[in-house]
Parts: structure tokens; sequence; C-alpha cells
């Protein structure tokens, strides 16, 4: 039995290539008895529309030109995709059909629906083939078999019956989309974009569990993702705006795909098969999903007005033109909004019934929730005058608002208006991981900062993880309290679980913030992106992480246009990283970073001054809690090594930690072994740094443990931690014990360099850097 169908719109099967990817997807998705559910590959529906006109205005040179180019793209398909034998067959059939298109055009006997069926039946095959011979069972379906329509209606318990003695549990069926047949026969075809319902019905007809349309966006976005950068992936949708979006035009799913999935449990998901890992969109059921914001455009549309209009004259015309068409009643009045080319035809089927309003439009729709529309109506009208946009039409209802005008609405207007309309009012979901000391000041900061942000974003904390257990409330912890909530319903969790509940939420942003200091969860980072979450983190281990590993996460970030913020990694709340961002974007240029960022070696350097030995001040510093539990970490300078490469790859760097030197504050031999070893031969530490003190002082310096990047004119990078000699007087010996500094030179602050310094540690300098992360977060989704 149909466990789950799978489409793949045209865009998905564009080029050899992606028929090859889609193979992959099959392979690794389907198991025998699926179905998939193809359309033409890339636009050959559209080229096969422009050749029926060709043969209906009886222009054969255009009929002949575009049917080679039909020929070529196929032929291309099948030399790429076979080989030998199997290639000749396929190429045969491809050349049979092509001859009987000629003839048929010759004898004036062409028929449109057939001809444009001819699309998704060679889909079908290639791909049935290409499956076939990567070993699995496939078999292609034509849908003329299963589909019956009489009178323009489906023939449901028949084309039941049809689906459940075809297809079996022996084979992945390849299905052609967008065709069925009449009861004599005869090809008709569902609509344009019609095979999303193709697989919907399929699904039903089979009872099917899912149906997943893979396409080429990640899913349903707030506007078409094309045109708007930051357009928001939704998790969820609901049916009832997914069928708004669709009424109102949206390619994204066919206006009738939900009706077969009505009192239905089959689920419905829109993928990318470019991505087949990242989470799609899932169209839920009323109550299952919060309504969302969306911008929907439209270009050369007609607006007419049609008088004594016919209980199913709209769904006639709509399958004349093969479009939806978008029908509304204002003051009493019904309009229809139809696609300009076929106003002429329109205007034909309702003989004097219809006047054209306005034509050549453009514009967009707005779909919301219903409490939102009045007030968004009002403010999409001033953005539009802003943008001097003059509406033609506009028409609201208590679900969407239309606007409609005969000038361009560009990406840019509209991006705009996805800024003011869509970007308002979003909701951020936080997922706090860490709740030592930083993250608990974090938490107690987050009362305050939810009202900072509430203009831009409605922020949720909405999990919190330790390492043993976690804390998950999909509408929001209370901030208040949060205390009682752990006490109360903290669970025991693995992995998948964490991950499974982020995959849920149903938010237009998520962030995970890592305040853990633990490698194996940094690891965990390129889930979270699968997971389309924002990353902020305190921990150092994935921006140190190894190039390759880094490089992947990054592109994978950019991929899913979301960001990483990592500030507090460095030097904690200093603003290091702004300054760093500032000075490159100003067009200066970094030609060195100097600094101490260890409050623990600052506060160690700085303190000596002979008269304690070396030993007795790290044993002081170990007694208040300011080293790591074996110091040694500290004097390892490994610490340090690794904020430097943080600060080199901010600068744009290809280094990995092992590009930058290292030589520790303590003789090589000491690292190893017991700390009770090391502490019976302190007096080697004490002497090799009474040495280095007293060559520093000899040189009218100070001791300190820094870390220097230099970037040489010709792009040669010199990195290295390591004992350095500091200048009398420079802000490096000058520096407060256990303070960090940055001394960053520049082309422009170069005999002067600039200078950041105060605390690189502490839990509320530290949890507010992150809330700074945060807040650029927000103001950099808007
Ligand atoms: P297919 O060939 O897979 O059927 P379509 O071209 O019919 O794909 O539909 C997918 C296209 O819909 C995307 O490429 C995108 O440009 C467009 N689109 C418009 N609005 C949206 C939206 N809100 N979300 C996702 N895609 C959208
Ligand atoms: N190939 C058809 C079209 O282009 C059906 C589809 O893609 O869904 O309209
Ligand atoms: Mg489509």
């Amino acid at each position: 039995m149909t466990r789950v169908v799978h489409k793949f719109g045209g865009s998905s099967l564009s080029s050899a290539s992606r028929y090859q990817a889609v193979a992959q997807i099959v392979v690794g998705q389907c198991q025998l008895g699926d179905c998939v559910v193809v359309s033409a590959a890339g636009k050959t529906t559209n080229t096969l529309v422009k050749l029926w006109q060709s043969y209906q205005q009886q222009e054969q040179q255009s009929f002949n030109d575009i049917l080679l180019q039909v020929e070529n793209h196929q032929i291309e398909l099948i030399n790429a995709l076979f080989q030998g034998e199997k290639q000749r067959q396929l190429a045969d059939i491809l050349l049979t059909e092509l001859q009987v298109i000629t003839q048929a055009a010759n004898t004036k006997t062409l028929n449109e629906a057939e001809l444009l069926a001819h699309g998704e039946l060679w889909s079908a095959r290639i791909l049935a083939n290409y499956l076939s011979e990567s070993g699995l069972q496939a078999q292609a379906i034509d849908a003329r078999t299963l589909f019956t329509v009489h009178n323009g209606q489906l023939v449901h318990q028949q084309n039941k019956q049809a689906c459940l003695a075809t297809l079996d549990n022996d084979h992945i069926f390849v299905v052609t989309g967008f065709i069925a047949a009449d009861d004599q026969g005869n090809t008709v075809t569902l609509g344009r974009n019609g095979s999303d319902y193709s697989a919907t019905l399929l699904a039903n007809y089979s009872d099917a569990e899912a149906v997943s349309i893979w396409t080429d966006t990640q899913g349903v976005f707030s506007t078409d993702p094309r045109k708007v950068s930051n357009a928001i992936k939704y998790p969820k949708v609901c049916r009832e705006q997914a069928n708004l979006l669709a009424r109102l035009g949206n390619p994204v799913l066919h206006a009738k795909t939900l009706s077969p999935l009505k009192n239905t449990s089959i689920k419905l998901q829109v993928r990318s098969s470019f991505d087949p890992e990242a989470p799609g969109t899932e169209i839920v059921k009323a109550g299952y999903s919060k309504a969302k914001r969306f911008i929907t455009s439209f270009d050369n549309l007609d607006l007419v007005r049609v008088d004594r209009l016919g209980v199913n004259e709209v769904r006639e015309v709509s399958q004349l033109i093969q479009h939806s068409i978008h029908h509304f009643v204002q003051n009493g009045e019904e309009f229809l909004l139809l696609p300009g080319a076929f106003t002429h035809q329109v205007s034909q089927y309702f003989a004097g019934r219809l006047t054209l309003v306005e034509s050549h439009l453009q514009g967009f729709a707005l779909v919301a929730p219903k409490a939102d529309i009045s007030a968004l109506e009002l403010q999409a009208k001033s953005v539009l005058t802003e943008q001097d946009v003059v509406l033609r039409f506009a028409h609201s209802d208590e679900d969407y608002a239309l606007f409609l005008t005969d000038q361009a609405i560009d990406s840019d207007v509209l991006a705009i208006l996805h800024d003011k309309l869509v970007n308002k009012g979003r909701e951020l979901a936080v997922i706090i991981a860490g709740l030592g000391n930083v993250g608990e000041v974090f938490l107690e900061q987050c009362q305050t900062q939810v009202a900072r942000l509430q203009a831009q974003f409605d922020l949720k904390v909405v999990g919190l993880l330790r390492s043993q257990q976690m804390l998950f409330a999909a509408s929001g912890l209370n901030l208040d309290n949060w205390q009682t909530q752990w006490q109360n319903e903290a669970q025991a969790y693995e992995q998948n679980e964490v991950l499974e509940r982020i995959e849920e939420l149903d938010y237009e942003h998520k962030v995970v913030v890592d305040i853990t200091a633990s490698e194996s969860f940094s690891l965990l980072y390129p889930e979270f992106v699968k997971r389309d979450c924002h990353l902020i983190s305190a921990n150092k281990y994935a921006g140190t992480a190894q190039q390759d590993w880094y490089l992947s996460l990054r592109q994978q970030l950019e991929e899913r246009n979301l960001l990483w913020r990592y500030n507090t990694s460095v030097g904690a709340g200093l603003p290091v990283n702004f300054a760093l961002a500032d000075l490159q974007n100003s067009g200066d240029k970094i030609t060195q970073v100097e600094g101490v960022f260890s409050g623990t070696l600052s506060w160690l350097c700085s303190e000596y001054d002979g008269s304690k030995a070396f030993s007795d001040l790290v044993l002081e510093a170990q007694a208040m809690g300011y080293t790591e539990p074996d110091p040694r970490e500290d004097l390892s300078g490994r610490d340090m090594q690794r904020k430097l490469l943080i600060l080199a790859r901010e600068l744009g760097l290809s280094l990995d930690v092992d590009d930058i030197d290292l030589e520790p504050l303590m003789p090589e031999h000491l690292a190893t072994g017991s700390w009770q070893d090391f502490l019976a031969k302190k007096d080697e530490l004490d002497a090799f740094y009474e040495t280095k003190f007293a060559q520093a002082k000899a040189n009218h310096c100070e001791l300190r443990y820094t870390g220097l990047l230099s970037i040489a004119e010709g792009g040669k990078v010199d990195a290295k931690v390591g004992i350095a000699f500091a200048e009398q007087g420079s802000a490096i010996a000058n520096l407060t014990p256990g303070d960090n500094i940055f001394v960053v030179k520049t082309l422009w602050y170069d005999a002067n360099p600039l200078v950041i310094q105060g605390p690189g540690a502490g839990k509320e300098v530290t949890a507010a850097g992150i809330h700074s992360d945060l807040f650029w977060l927000c103001q950099n989704l808007k």
C-alpha cells in the first residue's frame, strides 16, 4: 500500500543533474509501494504551450523551431542520463512521438491537452528508467489510466479503484502529474501547476500517510524567497492560509492541492529537492499552527467585473484557461483577477457580461491573521504612498488585503513591504543551553530585554538545557519563575529529543544560545542549522574547529539565511567584534591585533613583581577560583590561542589553530604529568619565570603573555601566542591586573593604536555580551 506520495515539480527536474539528485532522494526515502508524481522537466509545459499557440496561429516556422527545441532538450536529458542500448531505445521512442506530433499538426488533428501531456509522460519515463538502472523496481504510470474525469469532475470512486488495482507493493511508481482522461479516454489536464493536485489526489485514492511536495525552495515562505532574500521560512502553515495563498495564485502550491486532504489525516509537506536534509514546511490542520503573515505578488493581471456570475462559472473559466482565478465580491459586485493573456478568451466565455475594470496590473496580496488585517492594510497603503506607488484598486476581506497598481512592484518595494508588514510582530524562540553562572544571569537579564526587543520581536524563551536535563515549553517559559518550572518539569533527555523539540517549534525565527563550554554540544551546531536555528555562542569550540567543518557550517548558515554570533567567546562583553567589523566596513585595514585575552594570565603577569614566587601567585589565583581546575591549562596558552583564532577568522583569515605558534608560560616539560608532579617541580616554573622577568626588565619592558596577529602588506599572516616584552608605558604594560586588552593597529590607527580594555570575564559582562549578540541578531533579522 502506498505510504508516501512524493511529488517533484518542474523546478526539481530542470536538468540531468537534477534528475540524478531526485533519484538519490527516491533511493534514500522511498519504499516499494510509494508513488513519485512528476511534472514536466523545467519549463517544458511553457514550451509546449508555445508550440500549441504556433500551431493554432499556423506559424509553421515557429512550430518547427519550438519542436526542435523540445527535441534537443529531451535528447540532452536522455544522453546525459543513459548510455548504449537504453539511450537509443529512449531516443527512438521520443523521436517517434515527435513525428506523431508533426503529423497531427500537418493533418490539423493536434489536440492541446494531449500535446501538453507529453511533458509529464517524458519525465515519468526518464525517471522510471533511471531509477530502474539504479536497481530500483520502478515503473512509469500514465495517470490517464488512474484519473478519470466526467463532466469536468473527477470520478473519485472509480479512480480510487483504479489506483488500488494498479499500485501494488512491489514497485515504486512514477506517475505523471497534471493529466487525467475523460470517460472517452481523451486527455484532460488539471490546470497549470496541477501536479501538486495530482499528488494529493493520488494520496487520497491510495490511502497514503503523507505527501511530500519537493520543489526548489525549502518550504513555504512569508514571501517569494527569490525576490526577498530575508523571506521567513515557516515550519508550519495551516491549511486555510495555504489554500488562500493558492487561490491568490501563489505558485508554491496549486489551488486545489488541499481539497483531497480534507477530512483525511494525510500529512503534507513542502520540501527542497536541492537540500533534502533541510526541514520543510508542514501544512497542518486548523488549530495546529498559528496564522502567519505572507505577501504574495502578482504581475500582468487584468481586473474584470462580471454581471450575473453563475455558481460554477469561476471553476469553468479556470478550467478553460488552466489557471487559478481569484474571485471576490466588493459592494455587491463580482470581480475576477485574470492572467492578462486570457482576458480575451474569458470575455468571449462571458459573452457581453464582462467589463474590463483595469488591465496590466501588478500588485500583491497580504495574507495575515484576521486580527491584524485592518491595521496592516493601512500600513501597506502608507508604505505604497512613501514609495510613490499609486493604487488602482484595493480590496480587503477578513484574512487578506489586495493591492493593485499599474506600476512595477519590484523586489526593493517588496522587501520594504516585507520588512514593515511581515517582519514586525514576529516571534523569536530562544533555546538556552548551559545554565551555569552566566546562563542564570542571562536569563535574569532576559526579562528586561524582552521588553526592549518587543517592538521588533516577541521573544520567548522556549527551551533550557543542561547536560543531563531539558525543559521545553513551546509557547514560552515564564521568566519570573523558571527555576520552579525547571525543578518540577525538567526531564532527562537523549540528543534526538532536543532536536525533535526544536524542529517542532512553530516560530518565525529560532536561536540556540550556547553558554556551555562543551565541545560535544558545539558539534550539534550543524543539526541546529538544519532545523533553521540561528546561533549565538559563548562557547569557543565551533569558532575554532577545523577549517573544513567551520567553513561548511558557515556555508550551511549562509544557504539558509541564518546568522551566527560569538562575540563573548573572545573578551566576554568587550565590543571587540564590533570594533573590528566597523574598522573594516569603514574601509580601514587592520594590520595588527595584539592583546591579552585571558583574565588569569593578565592577573598573573601584572601582579608579579618578584616579591613572591610565580608559583605562589598561581596557587593564590587557583584558590580564588581564577584559574582552570588545573592551572596548567591556563599556562599552556591554548585558550588564548583559540581566541586569537576566532579574531583571525573574524578578520576573514583562513587559519587553523595549528597555524598559530604557541609558547606556553611554563617550561614545556612541566605540561605533562600529574598536578602533584608539577607541584614538586614548581621551582623550575619559578626559575623560568624569574629569568624571563629579569630579561624584560633589562630591556625596560614588562613581562606579559600576549596573542599577536600581524598581517603584512602582501597579506602574509603571522600569528603567535606567547611571552612578550611590553614597552614600559605602553597600554599592555600598564594593564590592570585581570583585565583583557586588545590593541588594534590599522592604516589609520597606526602609531597610536586603538585600545579596548576591560574585564574579559565575569558573569554579568558575559551575559550582557550575549544579550548584545541577541540584540544584534534581532536588528539584523529585520
Ligand atoms: P515546482 O516546479 O516545484 O512545482 P513552482 O515553480 O510551481 O515549483 O513553485 C515554486 C516557486 O514558488 C519557488 O521557486 C518560488 O520562487 C515561488 N514562490 C512564490 N511565493 C513563494 C512562497 N511564499 N514560498 C515559497 N516559494 C514561493
Ligand atoms: N507541468 C505542468 C505546468 O507546468 C504542471 C505542473 O508543473 O505542476 O503547469
Ligand atoms: Mg508547481
